[in-house]
């Protein structure tokens, strides 16, 4: 870019012959096409599961925030997965720190990322995206309840290499297969060999990668698809969404139960 002010014109100091080559190709035409750009997300993206969720309303009133820790409905999350309406789909997903243009909204923690899926498909705040066909880990504290069943947080994620551990609050290790068994969000525990009852005991397993929308950058980026069509038809552009790990993105705080 050039200033054209004649202030500066006159004033600048010119090092060099202020010549430049012309460019020999022309630039041609370049459209925004919205099928070739969800094309690119189909080729360079990966397989992601897409929950929608709502604000829990088990809480006191509308006008605080209380909200119990031991929810039964959203178990302290205070949002609400509507997992039957979940929907799996290609998304580009990348690491927040290799764009610097997203600084300039904000600092971003190294645990958020930025993603986009095709156009059509719908993000908003809270909705939960599982990285489907790679895993992680998580490592969590665990109440023992006083029957055979403790839930965890996530889905043990399943065909994965990452090894267990389980270990209570006297140091003991507990082997998976042998002491307990896990499926759909449960802990079953086979035996007697197993943490006292009211004993906390972490629990290191393998989970799919889940994070939740925080803020939405094109939530609203629409184009209308005129060119050789009779008349002009609306066309939402992909969104793009700024994710948090989910363990990470619970904001309020409020789970700490105020007296009244
Ligand atoms: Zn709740």
């Amino acid at each position: 870019m050039r200033y054209a002010d004649e202030y500066w014109v006159e004033t600048m100091t010119h090092a060099s012959t202020n010549s430049y080559p012309k460019r020999v190709a022309k630039p041609g035409r370049v459209d925004l096409m919205p099928e070739e750009f969800n094309n690119l997300i189909e080729d360079q993206g990966i397989m992601v599961r897409i929950i929608p969720a709502v604000l829990c309303p088990n809480r006191t009133g509308l006008y605080d925030t209380n909200h119990k820790l031991d929810c039964p409905l959203c178990f302290g999350d205070e949002v609400i997965d509507i997992r039957c309406k979940a929907i799996e789909d290609w998304a580009y997903v990348q690491g927040i720190k290799l764009d610097k243009n997203f600084e300039v909204q904000g600092v971003w923690d190294v645990k958020d990322a930025q993603i986009t899926v095709r156009a059509g498909v719908r993000l908003y705040y809270a909705y939960k995206i599982e990285i489907i066909d790679f895993s992680s880990v998580f490592n969590q504290l665990l109440n023992r309840g006083i029957g055979d069943t403790d839930r965890v947080r996530y889905n043990p994620a399943p065909d994965c290499d990452t090894p267990y551990y389980l270990v209570d609050s006297a140091g003991i290790n507990y082997e998976l297969n042998i002491d307990y068994k896990i499926s759909d969000y449960q802990i079953r525990w086979l035996g007697i060999n197993r943490p006292a009852t009211g004993k906390l005991y972490s629990f290191t397993y393998p989970v799919l990668p889940t994070f939740r929308v925080v803020e939405l950058i094109h939530e609203n980026r629409y184009y209308y698809k005129a060119f050789r069509q009779s008349k002009k038809t609306p066309v939402q552009l992909p969104q793009q969404a700024i994710i948090k790990l989910d363990f990470l993105s619970k904001g309020s705080g409020s789970n700490i139960e105020r007296t009244p």
